[in-house]
């Protein structure tokens, strides 16, 4: 195998439906996210805006003042941390996260595995993270680790089909397409007519449009 193709190689992504479990509760504030990184400083280093909500006070200590500023669109106190000329966050230093105990919220749940989770690629721009997110591969012990990724992925499609619905559209990126996807997917799951098991469907729109969490407002 080349240095390129070892480079390249299939990363563990773990069991699907764990997976899920485990990001359901970073997306709800209830744990953070447990990526094997190993050294992958991607996320850090692709020209990102890091929001930090008012409530993080630990972290805002560990932040230069001159290094936030505020965030479009949402209410005082949000935040952002921007990046350097290369397109990496100044808190990277020597190629670690410089506040890795105080790192904001965002740090904390970001997974790149939500793409392969939704069958989507990143966004263009993040040539780091694309390539590293392409590399995971999930395992499906089970019927319903298969059957969960499928919804995910219908959710996805849906969402993808139908731009307007993702927050902040028309901009709005991969990264909350995906997340999206996994928070309505339920949405997406129900009952074979004919043998009860468990199935993808065809949800009514409406409750699509039901099931996506409201923006952030004042
Ligand atoms: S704060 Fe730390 S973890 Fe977050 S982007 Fe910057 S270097 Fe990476």
């Amino acid at each position: 195998m080349t240095a390129e193709e070892s480079a390249q190689s299939a990363l563990a992504a773990g069991d699907f439906s764990m997976w899920l479990t485990a990001m359901q509760g970073a997306l709800r504030g209830e744990n953070g996210s447990d990526v094997p990184c190993d050294g992958c400083t991607a996320c850090c280093t692709s020209s990102q805006f890091v929001h930090i909500e008012p409530d993080e006070i630990d972290t805002l200590s560990h932040i230069p003042a001159e290094l936030l500023f505020a965030a479009p669109l949402l209410p005082p106190g949000h935040v952002l941390l921007g990046y350097d000329e290369r397109g990496h966050c100044p808190m990277l230093k020597a190629g670690r996260c410089s506040i890795y105990d105080h790192r904001p919220r965002t740090c904390r749940t970001y997974d790149c595995r939500v793409f392969p989770a939704a069958g989507i690629d990143g966004d263009e721009d993040k040539v780091q993270i694309r390539r590293r997110a392409r590399r995971w591969e999930f395992a499906f012990p089970t019927f319903t680790d298969r059957i969960e990724h499928e919804a995910v992925r219908a959710a996805a499609d849906f969402l993808a089909r139908d731009r307007e619905l993702v927050h902040g559209s028309p901009g709005a990126n991969q990264t909350e397409l995906a997340v999206l996807a996994i928070e309505i997917h339920t949405v997406f799951l129900g009952r074979d007519e004919d043998t009860g098991e468990a199935a993808v469907i065809a949800p009514n729109p409406d409750a699509v449009r039901a099931a996506l969490a409201p923006p952030i407002g004042p």
